[in-house]
């Protein structure tokens, strides 16, 4: 053990007992137990059972993990396999957190932003149709000139909840943006015009960046809820938005990232053990230890500390690269102070 790195090994946590069992995917998945249920039974509707299709690739999310460490800084980081299905709330999750990150920076920044809201009437028409003419009215607010004349471009989310009252979809757009001073009465009237006879809007300022950022955030990954739909409608919903985008940028928010870049830099991420070795070492290895609380803590991991030792078979596999993993971004979990 290297004397120069005592906090990594000294810390009481060294010596702490956990419980070895949790995988991490059963880690992510402790906060959004309902939400990833619904979304299971869904796909197994939609594939035809639990081992088909989607269903699998969801069951299969973050099952495979590694710890790695950057091989200049030490920083040691979580890779796994990622599913990346719309519905799945572990993905949502880990995207959730890189969007807010990115439109609170916009915020803080941002001239006069407000945030709109655009709704639709309700009615009985497909859902389908429903949000086509959504996004074209949508479209066609952002071509008038009254509207380019007052707002400067921003980001928008889409939104769907079924009515408790009418038991009618209620699809609608938020939108953060900049720009001069619109009365909501007239942005009201422009999207009467547009829509042929929608009226509701709302137009607020924003006092709170971090939460309004938040808010849409969970919009941007997740645009409605599953847990709260009986099936027929959770079906429609879920074919209604397939393929289609849920979010986006223009003019002054151009500038907004969406999507978190994959953070795979060639050959700067080595592996230092799987999740379930590393874990399953955790009571008996200071090395297991070590890499844990480096894990916990973004204290840097000494080179010479790994797992991978004792399964060789797993270090070769992983000399292939890490094209196909998910990294943790900086966003995604807290980490205790050194
Ligand atoms: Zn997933």
């Amino acid at each position: 053990m290297p004397i120069s790195h005592p906090s990594l090994l000294d810390n009481e946590e060294t010596s702490e007992q956990i419980d070895p069992q949790p995988t991490y995917a059963a880690i992510l998945r402790h906060s959004c137990e309902p939400q990833y249920a619904a979304a299971l039974r869904l796909y197994s509707i939609l594939d035809g059972g639990p081992e088909n299709g989607r269903a699998r690739r969801l069951s299969d999310c973050r099952q495979n993990a590694w710890f790695t460490r950057h091989v200049e800084s030490g920083e040691v980081r979580v890779a796994s396999s990622a599913c990346h299905l719309r519905w799945c709330p572990v993905c949502c999750n880990a995207r959730r957190n890189y969007v807010t990150h990115s439109v609170a920076e916009w915020l803080t920044e941002a001239d006069h932003p407000k945030l709109i809201t655009l709704t639709l009437r309700h009615t009985s028409a497909p859902l389908e149709h429903q949000i086509s003419h959504l996004y074209d009215f949508f479209r066609e607010l952002r071509r008038r000139k009254e509207f380019k004349a007052a707002v400067k471009g921003g980001v928008w989310f889409f939104q769907i909840k079924k009515s408790e009252k009418d038991g009618m979809w209620h699809p609608h757009i938020h939108a953060l943006v900049t720009g001069l001073y619109l009365p909501r009465r007239r942005l009201s009237h422009m999207w009467c015009e547009v829509t042929y006879g929608s009226m509701v809007t709302e137009i607020r300022s924003i006092h709170d960046p971090a939460k309004v950022a938040n808010d849409v955030a969970r919009y941007a990954t997740s645009p409605g809820s599953l847990v709260s739909l009986p099936p027929d409608d959770a079906i429609e919903m879920v074919e209604a938005l397939h393929g289609r985008r849920i979010c986006g940028t223009w003019g002054s928010g151009k500038g907004i990232s969406l999507r978190p870049k994959h953070e795979c830099e060639k050959g700067k991420w080595k592996s230092v053990g799987s999740w379930s070795v590393v874990m399953g070492l955790y009571n008996t290895s200071a090395d297991a230890r070590a890499i844990v609380l480096s894990w916990k803590t973004a204290i840097p991991l000494p080179a010479e500390i790994t797992c991978n030792k004792i399964d060789e078979a797993i270090d070769k596999m992983l000399t292939g690269g890490w094209d196909e993993y998910d990294f943790e971004s900086v966003y995604d979990h807290e980490r205790s102070p050194p």
